[in-house]
């Protein structure tokens, strides 16, 4: 965490830096209206004040997001300090890189640009906020469900634990003193003892059904995989990345222990299979070009650190300065 911090904190102080130096100086003379930045010196800045990661990271987003249709929300992006072979997106909009899968495409922008793509593609099919909804309204029907049965079973033993009572007190009338309380007493027992027995299977079931709709869970996610996958590939290469970035990544995944089973994540080589096929269904040249036209039509996105200090924000493109907005819209 010590590293992720200390980048931050120096992304944030260049930031400021920045700020300030742009920030009117007094006693000159009115400014003149500075020409709108360009690509260039947008991207120039853009190398200078951030670390390498973030400077490629936003350049990736920048394009895949102009490409595809995407910028029209704000993009966030953090670096893990972990040595693991991992990527992920979580909370809104946020993708997160592991250092360790950074370092092994180091010099590889498409097949990062297929990571981050796959991440952002789980974000605009809503797979996370959809996966842990559908989850958790499955989890408390089937305790509902479970709850009504344990019940019922409940009243069935209640009453034959009544009924056996009675038969003791009657038992214990005709046979008179000790033995027909006794005898009352484990009839009273056998049906207390069903109570519990009845819990324990209901339980059982219980557990069953959870099991069961964790594994259509997780075979659901790994369709979202795939899903993911194809948007990787169609939204990178649309972005100008090589189409071979994603099978690039693949071969990495494939040195994993296991990457030959399915987990929650497909067996490599069924996702290596898939995106072959991608490559013939979507052939490259053409998302090429719907992304170059898409791209032409549109700036440089800008990037801000986000409200929560703890990530690269990529922006809209409405920018990311709700004071900026305004002076566009009123007068200063
Ligand atoms: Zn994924």
């Amino acid at each position: 965490m010590l590293n992720w911090n200390r980048t931050l904190i120096t992304t944030g102080s260049l930031c400021v830096l920045l700020l300030s130096a742009m920030l009117p100086v007094q006693g000159k003379p009115a400014r003149q209206k500075k020409p709108a930045p360009t690509a260039t010196t947008i991207y120039q800045q853009a190398k200078k004040e951030l670390p390498e990661d973030f400077y490629t990271l936003y350049r990736v987003i920048d394009r895949v997001a102009r490409a595809n249709e995407l910028d029209n929300r704000p993009w966030r992006v953090v670096a893990v300090p972990k040595y693991d072979v991992n990527a992920y997106a979580s909370d809104i909009n946020l993708v997160a890189i592991h250092d360790g899968i950074l370092d092994q495409l180091a010099g590889d922008s498409s097949a990062l640009a297929c990571v981050v793509a796959h991440e952002m593609g789980h974000h605009t099919k809503r797979h996370i906020a959809l996966g842990v909804a559908q989850k958790t309204e499955l989890i408390a029907k089937i305790e509902q469900e479970a709850t009504k049965e344990v019940l019922g079973e409940r009243e069935a033993a209640n009453r034959e634990s009544t009924a056996a009572t009675v038969g003791g007190v009657v038992l214990g009338n005709v046979l008179g003193g000790n033995v027909g309380g006794f005898m009352g007493s484990i009839l009273g027992n056998q049906g207390a003892q069903r109570q519990v027995e009845s819990q324990q299977r209901i339980n059982e079931i219980v557990e069953k059904k959870k099991k069961e709709l964790e594994q259509r869970l997780a075979e659901q996610e790994r369709q979202q995989e795939f899903e993911a996958d194809e948007i990787g590939y169609i939204n990178s290469v649309k972005a100008g990345f090589e189409p071979e970035g994603c099978l690039r990544v693949m071969q990495v995944l494939a040195q994993m222990p296991g990457a030959e089973f399915d987990t929650t994540h497909p067996a490599v080589p069924k996702r290596i299979e898939a995106i072959k096929a991608l490559i013939i269904k979507y052939p490259p040249q053409t998302l090429v070009k719907e992304g170059e036209a898409r791209i032409s039509k549109t700036k440089p996105l800008t990037y801000s650190i986000s409200k929560d200090k703890t990530s690269l924000r990529i922006n809209s493109v409405r920018g990311g300065s709700q004071a900026d907005d305004i002076e566009r819209r009123f007068d200063k």
